[in-house]
């Protein structure tokens, strides 16, 4: 089955029972707590809350989402990818349980004729309510499973709604790991569909783990997300999300460009998969308006194009390669998602001038970091030096995460404490610099207000000039 047909299939059955098809929202969300849309609840967080109600009570959506936690994982396992879509429907309010469940089975297995027997359950610890309806509905208790809060009580990552999850995972067979269930193998039994039960409400901690629970949100709510990508992989029996109809052909050109088939040896099987699945992420961010930058969004897009681009030249790709590959994703992904088509030259431009300034310093920078590697290993230590990692980040445009993975990759780790209190300097250096830039382009406003105050009204452009003089500081 075609990815086309996957959403489609989805949004009929939804809509036929009364949903209403809501478009995604995009990358960057309202809500100022979080970085980028990660599910596709995101944008109805308000309505869960009860602070606002909307005019629907049932609602379905394929939503885009990004998920740079999940980028180690990128060509290492089977089922992540940094930006994916999630098909979702939801009730506010309106249908709990026992219907959201009913129909995730219906669709799984008549829509998309998933066999029975290769579905397994996974239901949150306490939750014997979520097991009785599963059991009643067929599945036998031998594939239902218990798991902790870590797995099945899901909330976002920040402040906001939450509540005990139930997930459809599916058994890919013995070629993908060992037997034993999800709990067992999450690669063999990939996890395609989490059902929340949205019921609670989590406030604010130091770490997610730490959020404590509020209590009861106003109304109990449904939220689903069924992982497009994944479930296009079991439908087309390919190996990978990289390897599905919508990615394989940006894939196709990264074999193009690097003159070798897919998937190599070695370590190119990862990058080849770096490089097409990071190129639709960089195609997504920049279409929805996220520029490369130090911090923030535009540092996460910054890594994926680097990463990218590294993992480009470690194909032996010479030269350019993310114009080529992004417009591979806008050829592929257009007509879908139409915001790539009407800014395709807004990501070929960002994505040149990127790639021309990081590959000026890639290849030095890549000398320096084998040569610490090499360095460090000679010297019986098993730490890159934090200076190392400051310089390749400061000199080079590495981002640490960078060098911290390709150390991995050589059994080395880096002295993180040590670059961190590196780049700090660094920043409070600039920004004493920038606190005394800012005084002084003031001081200078205060002479020309008097100049021109003395000469009368002329065509005066100096405050359109230190205005900018000032942002830029
Ligand atoms: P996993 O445990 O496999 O990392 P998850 O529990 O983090 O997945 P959820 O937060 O429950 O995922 O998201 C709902 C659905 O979105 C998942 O069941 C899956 O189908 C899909 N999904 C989640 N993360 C990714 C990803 N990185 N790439 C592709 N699809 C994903
Ligand atoms: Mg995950
Ligand atoms: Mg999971
Ligand atoms: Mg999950």
């Amino acid at each position: 089955m075609r990815s086309t047909q996957i959403r489609s299939t989805f949004l009929d059955f939804f809509t036929s029972r009364g949903h209403r098809q809501v478009p995604s929202s995009p990358l960057i969300p309202s809500d100022p707590t979080l970085l980028l849309a990660n599910a596709g609840m995101n944008q109805f967080k308000p309505y869960f809350l009860g602070e606002v109600t909307p005019e629907f009570t049932r609602a379905t959506s394929v939503q885009k989402c990004a998920r740079t936690s999940d980028i180690a994982n990128v060509g290492r396992t089977n089922r992540h990818a940094t930006f994916f879509e999630m098909l979702g429907n939801f009730s506010f309010g309106d249908y709990f349980k026992a219907d959201a469940i009913a129909y995730a089975w219906e669709l799984c297995t008549q829509g998309y004729g998933l066999e029975k027997d290769r579905l397994w359950i996974t239901v949150y610890e306490d939750d014997d309510e979520a097991e009785q309806l599963w059991r009643k509905i067929g599945v036998p208790a031998s594939r239902i499973q218990r798991l902790g809060m870590e797995e099945n009580y899901w909330s976002m990552g920040v402040p906001g709604p939450c509540g005990p999850s139930s997930e459809i995972n599916y058994d890919r067979g013995p070629a993908f790991g060992r037997e034993g269930g999800p709990a067992a193998d999450s690669e063999r039994y990939m996890e395609i569909w989490n059902l929340v039960f949205m019921q609670n409400q989590r406030g604010e901690g130091p770490a997610k783990k730490d959020y404590p629970i509020l209590g009861e949100l106003p109304q109990k709510s449904i939220d689903t997300g069924l992982g497009l990508d994944r479930l296009a992989a079991i439908l087309q029996g390919v190996e990978n999300v990289c390897t599905t109809d919508l990615l394989l052909p940006t894939l196709k050109t990264v074999q193009e460009l690097a003159g070798r088939e897919y998937p190599g040896g070695g370590e190119e099987k990862v990058s080849f998969q770096v490089v097409a699945e990071h190129s639709r992420s960089i195609a997504f961010l920049i279409a929805d308006g996220v520029l490369p930058a130090k911090d923030g969004r535009g540092y996460v897009l910054r890594r994926l194009m680097r990463r990218a681009i590294r993992h480009a030249c470690l194909l032996g790709i010479d030269g350019p390669v993310l114009s080529t590959t992004t417009a591979s994703v806008i050829t592929n992904l257009g007509e879908v998602w139409p915001e790539l088509a009407d800014h395709s030259s807004l990501v070929e431009r960002v994505v040149t001038a990127e790639e021309k300034s990081f590959t000026r310093t890639l290849t030095q920078g890549s000398r320096l970091l084998d040569a610490a590697i090499t360095h460090t290993r000679s010297a019986g230590s098993a730490s890159i030096a934090g200076e190392t990692a400051f310089e390749l980040h400061d000199t080079y445009g590495f981002p640490v995460e960078l060098t911290i993975e390709a150390a991995r990759d050589a059994g080395l780790t880096v002295d993180e404490d040590r670059f961190v209190a590196l780049l700090t300097e660094q920043q409070q250096r600039a920004k004493a610099r920038g606190k005394s830039r800012t005084a002084e382009a003031l001081r200078r406003q205060d002479a020309y207000r008097e100049l021109s105050a003395r000469h009368g009204s002329t065509d005066f452009v100096g405050y359109d000039r230190l205005q900018t003089e000032a942002t830029v500081v």
